[in-house]
């Protein structure tokens, strides 16, 4: 799996790419990450990756141009104009960050890690040239409800969450499926009424480590007891009441 950032920050990445999963998965070969600065794609004196929105308004918008040419740089062809598209490998995600675009998810997350690469791009200022999210990106991608000054912290959101789901990423294969939005758990919504069973998406169940007493609060005892089937039924009814209290919204979705 290969992921390149294009951004015009490019020392933004040196930190996050140096620690844990992420880390590992580089150094075992599982993902490539490549770094792209935009400005190599300007070809002004003053590198110009932006300029006034048409129509007026606060701020900069950036050009499409050096977005362009540095994707078909990286995709090593042209992506094609308004006479003629070329067609976008299936294999290959172009993901522009954005506060308007649709909400990035699990099933997002795991949508891209069967994919062979994924290029993301990093808006800035006021924004994007809209012919960016129309012709270059394969998707337009929100990783919440909120705006941000930049698309380098969604990106590496959005590589992160994919590069734990390529397999052999984590140390443990087990633990990317047992993990909130994971599995899609059947449950008795309404256990009383009838035996209607749905399938939901369920936050992870609570987790304890030593000490089973700490400042007077105790670990529940069902845990320490030691019977496998106890403790599952308690981390299931656990999940569901976290998922009641935390994300209500997760329930009421069929
Ligand atoms: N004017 C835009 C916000 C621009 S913020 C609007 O109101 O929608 C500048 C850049 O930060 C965006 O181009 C995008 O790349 C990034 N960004 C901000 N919030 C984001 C979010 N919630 N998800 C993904 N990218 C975001």
């Amino acid at each position: 799996m290969r992921f390149d950032l294009i951004t015009i920050f490019p020392e933004f990445f040196a930190g996050p790419l140096e620690h844990g999963i992420v880390r590992r998965a580089r150094e075992a070969g599982l993902i490539h990450v490549q770094v792209q600065d935009l400005r190599e794609f300007t070809k002004d004196r003053h590198r110009t990756v932006d300029d006034r929105p048409f129509g007026g308004g606060e701020g900069m918008v950036l050009k499409p141009e050096p977005l362009f040419e540095a994707v078909e740089s990286l995709l090593g062809h042209h992506v094609g104009d308004a006479g003629a598209s070329n067609m976008a490998d299936p294999r290959t995600a172009i993901v522009l960050m954005s506060a308007a675009g649709k909400l990035f998810d699990q099933e997002t997350a795991r949508r891209y890690s069967r994919l062979q690469r994924i290029i993301l791009l990093c808006g800035r200022y006021e924004g994007v040239d809209e012919r960016v999210a129309e012709h270059l990106a394969t998707e337009e991608i929100s990783i919440g409800d909120f705006v941000l000054s930049g698309g380098e912290l969604p990106a590496l959101l959005v590589m992160d969450a994919v590069t734990r789901l390529v397999p052999g990423a984590l140390g443990n294969e087990a633990s990317s499926q047992n993990e909130s939005f994971s599995a899609l758990q059947s449950l008795p919504v309404n256990p009383g009424i009838g035996s209607k069973v749905t399938s939901h998406l369920l936050l992870d169940f609570p987790h304890y480590t030593r000490p089973a007493e700490y400042r007077g609060w105790k670990v529940p005892e069902i845990l320490i007891g030691g019977n496998h089937a106890e403790i599952a039924k308690w981390r299931r009814a656990a999940a569901l009441k976290k998922t009641r209290r935390n994300r209500p919204d997760l329930l009421s979705k069929e």
